[in-house]
């Protein structure tokens, strides 16, 4: 069904987030660095060691941010991501981002491309980590758009039940896989009910299938849980008859299980598509 979709989707560009990052942390570096100067003298008044210690922690703050983004940078170039910055790239990242957004928002770049462009990079930095989780370890979410419209079953709360594999919308195919590999799936009105199956399962991995606005928020709520997020696509416009990429879906979980008799489906697959 996906193949006949058009996707108007670009590659999202890693070194667009990247590029931004870092732009956000030196424009950071130099405000703050306006407001030290400013107060300097202030500081020194009430204490000749302050500006030292202000200063100080400042730049201590700036300089592990910025080895954080390269960090983020080696990872993307295959090389091992340091444990630290790996329990703070998030936060950083959080931190970051409304800065990222505006400077984008001057270069005429939308906050649609960066957010795919953090998908890319968030994405790139679990699978630098070989992340291997058993199939009953892994939450699949997905959002209730990508039910057809019409279709009268309620799916949220029990989708491997309700659903009645019609073929007229990608949770059919969802429900399917989730049955034959043995992941857990939910189907998600909003951020505030996959938060609550992702308390309610406790995984150890998330695939996340989303726009890119809920991944971006979604990715960073769950760390340090590790979520790959795959872009929902939209060729009847937001949120209505959405669908999504089979294949990629297929090889992003197989990324992520621990191989077992029950999910070695790479062959299985193969073997199915040759008939
Ligand atoms: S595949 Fe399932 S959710 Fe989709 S239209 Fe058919 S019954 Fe409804």
């Amino acid at each position: 069904m996906v193949d006949a979709i058009e996707l108007d989707f670009e590659r999202p560009r890693k070194r667009l987030f990247i590029a931004l990052m870092s732009l956000s942390l030196i424009i950071v570096a130099l405000l703050g660095f306006g407001v030290w100067r400013v107060s300097y003298l202030g500081l020194r008044e009430i204490s000749s060691y302050l500006p030292t210690i202000i200063g100080g922690l400042f730049a201590v703050a700036i300089i592990f941010t910025g080895l954080g983004i390269v960090s983020i940078v080696g990872a993307i170039l295959g090389l091992p991501f340091f444990s630290i910055f790996q329990r703070k790239t998030y936060a950083l990242i959080n931190a970051l981002f409304p800065v990222a957004v505006l400077i984008g928002k001057i270069f005429g770049v939308r906050r649609r491309k960066i957010e795919r462009s953090f998908v890319a990079v968030s994405n790139q930095i679990i699978h630098q980590q070989h992340i291997k989780v058993k199939a009953d370890e892994l939450l699949v979410v997905t959002p209730h758009c990508l039910q057809l419209a019409s279709c009268p079953h309620k799916i949220t709360r029990d989708p491997m039940n309700n659903c009645k594999r019609c073929g007229q919308c990608d949770i059919g195919a969802l429900v399917t896989l989730a049955e034959k590999m043995g992941f857990h799936f939910f189907v998600v009105t909003g951020g505030t009910l996959a938060r609550q199956t992702v308390k309610k399962i406790r995984p150890k991995a998330v695939l996340a299938i989303a726009c890119e606005r809920d991944l971006t928020s979604g990715i960073q709520d769950v760390y340090p849980l590790p979520a790959v997020g795959v872009m929902n696509l939209r060729p009847n416009g937001p949120c209505y008859n959405t669908h999504v990429d089979m294949n990629l879906v297929r090889a992003e979980i197989e990324e992520m299980l621990i191989e077992t008799n029950g999910n070695s489906n790479k062959t299985e697959e193969k073997e199915n598509d040759n008939g």
